[in-house]
């Protein structure tokens, strides 16, 4: 397409007016005040939709699935498997045993490090974890190299917020086993350049692990094209509930792998005599009962991000953070932190003489709501020099008038702790 054409070409438009009305809770006040919220990289809001939902599932069809004969395990069992088919097309996975359900995208990584890691890892093996990794990807392996003698080797980030990709291509060796990054810095809200990482990874013979728990929710996922061989996200985060997530990882991995957790569903036959042997995947990896009604209602919020459109919502998000970043920018002694040229709805910023934790408490007297503190990315905000920032973070339902309150709250606050 010529640059033109691409300029030309209208943006996917969103209905926010239709959009907010899906979402109960932003009927709500705070303080006598209308709710802003604005701390979706931390946890997003459930449409009706997704929370009906429940009433439904335990209304109608309540039942532990995949083991029972009877009409509501059956129907309990269908919609969970469905949901599995709907994260393969979500993701563009080949298939959909490469979907493992999990409580988030914590217990994903955990479960690589654990089943992947430990099968496969030994003193002296490397692994490369970015610094603006969210601590779920770093201390995992860190216990890793407690306990195996693993090495890992951090992938430096300039002043921008991004990463460093020749200094990345020189931290390979022929040790280099697994690369750990996430797809967008919850921190910051850098992009980053998964796909070209993913090829560098491969070239050098080692795999890639992506932590998408903050793109899944801003942009298609396609883990074919990235060559992603895990990617995880959390339902939490995609307008779903608390309680479930995915991991993603390729057949031929999952299958090579050793269970994590054991117990109930991941058997083919247990017993005392002979070896227990273990179900197939992705079930090998689902050791008890699962999160059944939360996995069903992620689904629904998959169902609802593709009704109404993740370019769309993406290029809104886009909107309200340059909006955002154009009004924060205006106050005296401001600092936004992560200025990448590609970033998805994260402002983050720390302001000279008002800290971040005061400033959260009393913007939250003006009824918006907004995250302060490390953002479990502590390392990242060492480099920068703070042990705390600001975060406004955007989703679907915000609008340029709220971002409006935002800044203006933001002057009376800052001038009333200066
Ligand atoms: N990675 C990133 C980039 C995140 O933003 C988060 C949540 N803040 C996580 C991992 C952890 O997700 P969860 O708490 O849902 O397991």
């Amino acid at each position: 397409m010529t640059e033109l054409a691409t300029r030309t070409m209208p943006l996917p438009s969103l209905d926010v007016a239709a959009v907010r009305a899906d979402f109960p809770i932003l009927t709500r006040q705070v303080h006598g005040r209308p709710l802003v919220y604005l701390d979706n990289a931390a946890t997003s809001q459930t449409p009706r939709q997704v929370i009906e939902v429940f009433a439904d599932y335990y209304g109608r069809y309540n039942a532990n699935i995949h083991r029972g004969l009877h009409t509501l395990a059956d129907e309990a069992t269908a919609a969970f498997e469905e949901t599995r088919e709907h994260v393969r097309r979500f993701l563009n996975a080949a298939e959909s045993r490469e979907i493992v359900f999990t409580r988030g995208t914590t217990e994903a990584i955990n479960l690589v490090a654990n089943a992947w890691g430990r099968a496969n890892l030994v003193a002296g093996d490397e692994v490369l974890v970015s610094r603006m990794e969210h601590h779920s990807n770093i201390v995992p392996w860190q216990l890793l190299a407690r306990e195996l003698g693993v090495v890992i080797k951090v992938i430096p980030v300039d002043d921008r917020g991004v990463l460093d990709l020749a200094a990345y291509g020189e931290l390979f060796t022929d040790r280099t086993r697994l690369v750990a990054v996430n797809h967008v810095s919850n921190a910051f809200g850098t992009i980053n350049p998964v796909r070209e990482m993913a090829a560098m990874a491969h070239d050098a013979g080692a795999m890639i692990l992506v932590d998408g728990a903050q793109a899944a929710p801003h942009q298609a996922i396609d883990v074919r094209a990235i060559d992603a061989d895990f990617y995880a996200f959390s339902a939490h985060k995609v307008y779903g509930p608390t309680g479930a997530g995915v991991l993603y990882g390729k057949a031929s991995l999952f299958e090579a792998m050793p269970p994590w957790q054991g117990g109930g569903e991941m058997i083919e036959t247990v017993s005392f005599e002979e070896p227990t042997t273990f179900a197939g995947i992705p079930h090998k990896f689902e050791a008890g009962t699962p999160a059944i009604a939360e996995v069903i209602a992620l689904g629904e919020a998959l169902a609802w991000v593709e009704r109404t459109g993740i370019e769309a919502i993406g290029a809104w998000e886009g909107r309200l953070l340059a909006h955002a970043t154009a009004g924060v920018s205006r106050i005296d002694g401001l600092r936004i932190l992560g200025t990448a040229p590609d970033k998805a709805g994260v402002l983050s910023f720390v302001v000279d003489g008002a800290h971040a934790q005061d400033i959260g408490l009393l913007i939250d007297q003006l009824g918006v709501a907004i995250r302060t503190g490390h953002h479990c990315a502590q390392p990242l905000l060492a480099q920068f020099g703070v042990d705390a920032t600001c975060r406004a973070s955007f989703a679907a339902y915000n609008t340029l008038e709220e971002v409006d309150i935002l800044v203006d709250g933001l002057h009376r606050v800052i001038g009333m702790l200066r």
